[in-house]
């Protein structure tokens, strides 16, 4: 792979950076275990995976995308990273992503786009893009992501890969780099949904470093891959979001959902229209209340704990120093974040915005519990169209936006997603993804129909 990532990753650019030294000692671990007859730590010990440089590493750099953590080395490793290296995993480096996850092309980067591998001149999706492009490119089996509002998801969706989103609280959240910290959750990326299980039951389990990680036991992911494989939906109810599709949705992207639909109802699944009306307020809500959480946690970046600090040269206050940092630092989307949710978050204009965002979440969530009443799981496209073109949409934010008009409903109710390769478009032959979606705490069953479907 490290041979792999050399050949094509000029052209790629999955990766801000490769750990080879780190990489190969790893490996020389788990071949030295195998040498004298150990048993290998986990099913996927010597198995290299790509890293989202949103999420800590020990002494390697972890930059998210800016030029504020440009020379950053954390001093320790987030919980997913010391998982990973307990279950044998080699960590072959930390890949490329919209600055602080803010995105969905990975045009955000500062450190320059990552190009989708099925044509270089698309984006590979964001904020992610990195990590699924890396998949797409062979330069690793595995990867991981963080999904705020879509960015593991929708990259996966793009570049024919497989993404889960786990339950909010499944995967702690220690050492991963806080964007919107009610929303963000880290996840497995894969080629394969049993690899992407495989994955999961690595890194996911309660951590009492992370407050919100919920105590329970991890679902039967691997279990439920496993018997998804078998290719038997018989007693599995589907509902289709009917919010979803029409009007916006590339005609190749609807007819690869509606002979999804029809594969699912052959598997022997019983599927049924489930309307979920809030659905549709889902993108607004989460423009208010993810930039009024970004507000808060990038304030962090002062220049005085980490990272990037200019102008300290006697002649400027403390204050000019932070705000002439963070000028420089931030790139333009993280400093439009940064604005609304500082205007959203502000007296006067609170409850008008951020408190009437938090309602229609709870609407969201309300809409998932009643349709889960009726159907196991609830699919979609993932996203509305296939990989557009590189520059096609740095100058609209809005349209930048609906990339993830389908993922953020799960995000906003702390539900499990993934999004499986659903084939080729007719329009374009691009990639198309399947979305699937599950209630908190029943991620098994994302597995159960993605490896029946895939
Ligand atoms: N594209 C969405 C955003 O820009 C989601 C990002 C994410 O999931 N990290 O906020």
């Amino acid at each position: 792979h490290l041979d792999r990532i050399a050949e094509v990753d000029d052209a790629v650019h999955a990766f801000l950076h490769v750990d080879a030294e780190g990489a190969l000692e790893a490996a020389r671990s788990v071949d030295g275990d195998l040498a004298e007859g150990r048993q290998p730590a986990s099913p996927i010990a010597g198995v290299p995976l790509a890293l989202k440089d949103v999420l800590t590493t020990k002494g390697v750099p972890t930059t998210c995308g800016s030029k504020t953590l440009e020379n950053w080395l954390p001093p320790y490793d987030s919980t997913v990273t010391r998982r990973l290296r307990k279950a044998g995993v080699v960590i072959l480096g930390k890949t490329n992503m919209d600055e602080f996850a803010m995105g969905s092309s990975t045009e955000n980067s500062a450190f320059g786009p990552t190009r989708n591998p099925w044509d270089r001149d698309r984006i590979p999706g964001g904020s992610g893009g990195g990590s699924s492009a890396s998949l797409a490119a062979f330069e690793a089996p595995l990867a991981i992501g963080t999904d705020t509002g879509g960015s593991i998801r929708q990259p996966a969706s793009v570049t024919g890969t497989v993404g889960v989103k786990p339950t909010y609280g499944g995967v702690s959240r220690y050492g991963l780099v806080a964007f919107s910290s009610s929303l963000d959750q880290a996840g497995p990326c894969a080629r394969t949904v049993t690899d992407a299980a495989l994955l999961h039951e690595a890194i996911a389990g309660h951590d009492p470093l992370d407050s919100t990680s919920v105590n329970v036991p991890v679902p039967p992911v691997v279990e439920a891959a496993r018997q998804g494989a078998t290719g038997d939906l018989k007693g599995v109810r589907v509902g289709v979001v009917t919010e979803f599709a029409g009007e916006g949705y590339q005609p190749g992207v609807q007819r690869s959902f509606e002979a999804a639909v029809a594969q699912l109802r052959e598997l022997g699944a019983e599927v049924v229209e489930v309307s979920c009306p809030h659905f549709t307020y889902a993108l607004p809500a989460y423009y208010l209340i993810a930039p009024s959480e970004c507000s808060s946690n990038l304030a962090r970046f002062d220049a005085m704990r980490y990272g990037l600090r200019v102008a300290d040269d006697g002649d400027h206050s403390a204050e000019e120093v932070m705000s002439l940092t963070r000028e420089a630092g931030f790139g333009a989307e993280v400093k439009r974040r940064i604005m609304l949710g500082t205007y959203a978050l502000s007296s006067g204009y609170y409850d008008a915005y951020y408190g009437s965002a938090q309602k229609v979440r709870t609407l969201i969530t309300r809409d998932f519990t009643a349709a889960f009443e009726q159907v196991d799981v609830l699919v979609s496209p993932t996203t509305p169209t296939t990989a557009f073109r590189i520059g096609e949409r740095v100058d609209d934010p809005l349209a930048m936006y609906l990339a993830d008009l389908c993922t953020i409903p799960s995000n906003l109710a702390g539900n499990a997603a993934m999004s499986v390769p659903s084939g080729l478009s007719e329009d374009d032959g691009l990639p198309v993804g399947l979305q699937i979606m599950a209630p908190a705490l029943a991620d098994d069953r994302l597995y159960r129909v993605g490896a029946a479907y895939e």
